[in-house]
């Protein structure tokens, strides 16, 4: 268990197995990492049994009990921070220094949760006569199911689960098939830190569709939460109306970086390079859409177009690596086939895109797109920087806004008025001014439009699990 390696789903504190395997690999190496259990129709209703039961027990621990687990739980994933992080790069493919990065800020959830546990205040309302009194209070919604990405294979699990078990859910979580070691290890360091036997179930699986289907369509669970692309999103949020669940949906971006004529451009680069290459532009918030103001691109390219050469594509284990590989070969496949429909349409490409084989792609800048191309509307989920020249303020806030998306967006400007009027222009969720990496477990995390519903960390996060109790009393 050194290096907390689990080949089985995880139901009630204990590990599932099942004759059916599938292999989880390693994307640098394109080897088996390990052959996982595929969950069976029965362990998927083992699990909903085990957190309904879960569910009972959690309602006889109070807030600070359920904060204490949690800050055990927190400190177990610190202590393992190495392990954890070497077996993300192993499934996932990230430059170790960046898993690193992501077990910090994905135990910050826990820790947050565990100090939000203790601050799910009511509210004593007023009376309109003397005979009543009047007061409202939250409880946890109940049994929470929920699905999450390959792209943040740790924090896009404890951003839903730690909430969840501070307000008093259980959870069943079923993690991508692409990276479900990280989240079988999440499961047991909780189980070690104490929590509830049957609050916290994974269930492994390469049949996401089926199993999503049996998770929504259960009476027993009253929550549902997503992470992933909108065109799933928009499947599960359907499958959720038949029996009205409470639903939170983290959807994709198609986030716009605008850089102004006034800007600091160094600063804006690095914000750039930061927005645009971390996890090797496999992100909903990476920077899509570069908008440059017409009179500063060349200096921009300039300076921006040696920084992408110099990134170092290699296997996350190398300790030089700046891009991993992407995920599969056919997220290589998607990219290539975007920048192939930008060029035939008239874009330029800056850099070297031969082949390096398996899923690594180098980094590229494409100049000169259009809203004519594929690129513009689709998230490239790939380390290709998209650069939109424009002229007019007004121009570029309403190219920005013209997606059916709304996660972040980002600009740069030294300009105080404009920064507040493009910060309140912009209709996204979040917004980096002068800054390219927001994500933060005290701040709400999410999108408006198509890009989702619902907020993750802040103190916002804490209510996606509460429903709130309105009790009238005669006196
Ligand atoms: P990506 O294309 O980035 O993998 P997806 O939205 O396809 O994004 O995947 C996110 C998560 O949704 C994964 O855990 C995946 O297994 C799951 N998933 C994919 N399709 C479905 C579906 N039809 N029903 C339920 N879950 C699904």
């Amino acid at each position: 268990m050194n290096d907390l390696i689990f080949s089985d789903s995880f139901i009630n504190g204990e590990f599932y197995q099942t004759n059916s395997r599938f292999s989880v690999d390693d994307p640098a190496t394109e080897q088996s990492i390990v052959d996982v259990s595929d969950i069976d129709e029965q362990g998927v209703k083992n699990a909903i049994t085990a957190a309904k039961g879960a569910f009972v027990k959690l309602k006889a621990t109070n807030a600070t009990e359920r904060s204490d687990t949690l800050m055990r739980w927190y400190e177990l994933v610190i202590k393992h921070k190495q392990t954890l992080a070497t077996l993300m790069t192993k499934e996932q493919g990230k430059p170790l220094k960046e898993s690193l990065g992501e077990i910090d800020y994905g135990a910050g959830f826990i820790k947050w949760f565990a100090e939000q546990a203790k601050r799910s205040y009511g509210d004593v309302i007023p009376a309109t006569d003397n005979s009543h009194r009047l007061t409202s209070f939250k409880q946890p919604i109940g049994v929470v199911a929920g699905i999450t990405p390959w792209n943040f294979p740790v924090a896009m699990v404890t951003r839903k689960v730690a909430p969840a078990y501070a307000a008093g859910c259980s959870f069943i979580l079923k993690p991508s098939e692409h990276t479900p070691l990280c989240a079988i290890a999440l499961a047991y360091l909780a189980d070690q830190a104490g929590f509830v036997k049957g609050a916290f179930n994974v269930l492994v699986s390469q049949n996401a569709k089926d199993v999503g289907k049996m998770l929504t369509d259960s009476e027993v669970v009253r929550k549902f939460t997503f992470t992933g692309s909108t065109g799933v999103g928009k499947q599960l949020l359907s499958q959720c109306a038949s029996t009205i669940k409470r639903t939170s949906m983290e959807l994709g971006g198609n986030a716009p970086f605008i850089i102004f004529d006034n800007a600091d451009i160094d600063d804006a680069i690095d914000g750039l390079m930061a927005a645009k290459f971390r996890n090797s532009g496999q992100a909903c918030v990476a920077a899509n859409r570069i908008f440059i103001q017409r009179n500063i691109l060349n200096d921009v390219l300039e300076k921006i177009t040696p920084k992408v050469a110099a990134l170092k594509v290699a296997n996350g284990f190398d300790e030089n690596a700046d891009i991993g590989p992407l995920i599969y070969p056919k997220a290589k496949e998607k990219v290539q086939q975007l920048i192939k429909d930008a060029l035939d349409k008239g874009a330029t490409l800056i850099g070297d895109n031969s082949n390096l084989g398996g899923s690594f792609q180098n980094p590229l800048i494409v100049t000169n797109v259009t809203t004519q191309m594929d690129i513009y509307h689709e998230e490239v989920f790939g380390p290709v920087l998209t650069v939109i020249p424009f002229d007019e303020e007004s121009e570029v806030l309403a190219l920005a806004n013209d997606v059916p998306y709304g996660l972040a967006a980002y600009f740069y400007s030294q300009n105080i008025k404009q920064i507040y009027r493009i910060s309140e222009g912009l209709e996204f969720g979040m917004v980096g001014v002068n800054e390219g990496v927001i994500s933060n477990p005290v701040a709400p995390f999410g999108g408006v439009k198509q890009s989702g519903l619902g907020r993750e960390g802040g103190h916002q996060g804490l209510d996606e699990y509460l429903e709130e109790k309105y009790v009238c009393i005669k006196v």
